[in-house]
């Protein structure tokens, strides 16, 4: 569940500024940034109080309220002092039909007040221990709040939140790692949820538990969804046994995957023992899935084979396994398809040339890439899929290669958050922000070399900063 936010700056000729957000950090950088708008001749800005919502419309209806309020209003809000805003509330009010605190804005008040105060409770011991509790032994409604709350708690930007988030998965991840981790890609309309719902409701029937995340790269750039409509596995999602949680809305394409293979850390502690990462086939984001699972799939259409130009020689790499959907449509299709696609594996070197060649000797310990047939409207072909994917799960834990695959995804992962966090600190750095603006322009203007400003910008970084980093 994502959360929303309504905030007050304090500007720097002492008016206050409201507006909401799902995503309060790239927010502020916008108003430090941006030389339009209100707050852009009022720099330096203060952020000085924030609120968190469930939803959009009760941050906006929270917003729209405020702005209407008094200076003396906003500072005792800002003050935290809830009894001195009803007080002006009621002082204000005008005795006919105007409600100025409905019901309903109360209880935002009220729940906005309770989140704030609770923030120091909510990292006490006890209020975590009991969240790891719900979210390892609760029954199954109990569980899945404790799991979307603590999903929200991975997703939000405020840092008191990572500090407890860190906590939460540190305790959680003795319990992790048992389940079998399953990356689907596609491009739109192949038929992915199509398929992970029968797939889902074919796994629950053999008595697993299933979850599915997505990751969808829209949303990281316009904050759009190709990915979000809500009918999507209309069964599935409504199945106690599954588990279904669309993509993180905002953030960049690695903060959303990191935030992904978090929450999928917290669906295995809680016994999902199948966790389907899905994406669509745009820009990195099938690299950040096949790096974050045991087995990649890639789903194609009956008339990816007469085109095979259009698949990505990359993405083809990543593949475990290539879906051919819609067979029914098209079958003599299909089957050119599988050929195709069967033949430019083993032109990429692909097919029977995994770890090392096609030495007899290795013949049953090694995976071969391959290539299946599936009518996922019709549910048809579900069975061998997940056939081939047990097989590919014995043969690559009985070669170690599942095992090694963790490994070296765990390292990368670290790797780079690292990377990540280390230019978050430099862009942050005070040094640093003040030259960039016109080493940039120096650089996009072609009178300083590239390399020549990143020199100049790192030997910039503060000593402060660059001894955190040591
Ligand atoms: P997604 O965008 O990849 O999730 O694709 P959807 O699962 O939403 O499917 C897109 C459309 O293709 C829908 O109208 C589905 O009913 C249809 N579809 C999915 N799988 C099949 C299939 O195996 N055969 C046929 N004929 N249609 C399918």
């Amino acid at each position: 569940m994502k959360s929303f936010y309504v905030y007050l700056l304090k500007c720097a000729d002492g008016s206050y500024y409201g507006g909401h957000t799902d995503d309060i950090e790239a927010r502020m950088q916008q108003h430090h940034a941006s030389d339009v708008g209100y707050t852009s001749t009022r720099k330096p800005l203060e952020l000085v109080w924030q609120g968190e919502f469930e939803t959009r419309e009760g941050a906006i209806a929270f917003e729209q309220q405020i702005k209407g309020w008094s200076r003396a209003k906003k500072e005792a809000l800002i003050a935290g002092d809830w009894t001195r805003v009803q007080e002006l509330a009621k002082s204000n009010a005008k005795p006919a039909s105007f409600e100025p605190f409905s019901e309903a804005q109360n209880k935002l008040v009220e729940e906005d007040a309770r989140l704030r105060q609770a923030q120091p409770e909510r990292l006490g011991a006890t209020a975590e221990a009991d969240l790891i509790n719900r979210i390892l032994h609760g029954d199954a409604a109990a569980q899945r709040r404790a799991i979307a709350k603590a999903i929200t708690l991975l997703e939000s930007t405020r840092a008191d939140h990572r500090v407890q988030a860190d906590e939460l998965l540190t305790a959680l991840l003795p319990q992790t790692g048992k389940a079998f981790r399953l990356g689907i890609s596609g491009v739109p309309g192949v038929g992915k949820s199509t398929f992970i719902e029968v797939l889902g409701l074919y796994l629950i029937a053999q008595g697993h538990r299933v979850a599915v995340l997505t990751i969808d790269p829209s949303s990281t750039v316009s904050g759009g969804s190709i990915l979000g409509d809500k009918t999507r596995m209309e069964h599935l999602s409504v199945h106690e046994r599954a588990y279904i949680r669309p993509s993180p809305s905002s953030g960049t394409l690695g903060g959303v995957a990191e935030k992904t293979r978090e929450a999928m850390l917290v669906c295995e502690a809680a016994g999902y023992d199948v966790v389907i990462v899905e994406t669509v086939g745009v820009g990195q984001s099938e690299t950040a899935v096949a790096n974050m699972t045991d087995m990649f799939v890639l789903m194609q259409l009956p008339n990816a084979g007469d085109d095979l130009q259009a698949i990505k020689k990359g993405v083809m790499e990543l593949a475990d396994l290539v879906i051919i959907n819609k067979a029914d449509i098209d079958a003599d299709a299909a089957m050119r398809a599988e050929a195709q696609i069967t033949s430019a594996m083993r032109l990429f070197g692909l097919v029977n040339n995994a770890m090392g060649g096609d030495q007899a000797a290795n013949y049953d310990k090694l995976w071969r890439p391959r290539v299946v047939q599936l009518s996922a409207l019709h549910n048809k072909g579900v069975d061998v899929f997940w056939d081939a994917v047990t097989q590919f799960r014995t043969i690559q834990t009985s070669n170690g290669q599942l095992a090694a695959r963790r490994r070296h995804q765990s390292l990368s992962w670290m790797w780079e958050r690292i990377d990540a966090g280390l230019k978050q600190a430099f862009r942050r750095d005070p040094a640093v922000s003040a030259m960039l603006p016109a080493l940039m322009a120096q650089v996009e203007n072609g009178q300083l070399p590239a390399s020549t400003a990143a020199r100049n910008l790192l030997a910039a970084q503060s000593g402060c900063a660059r001894a955190a980093i040591k």
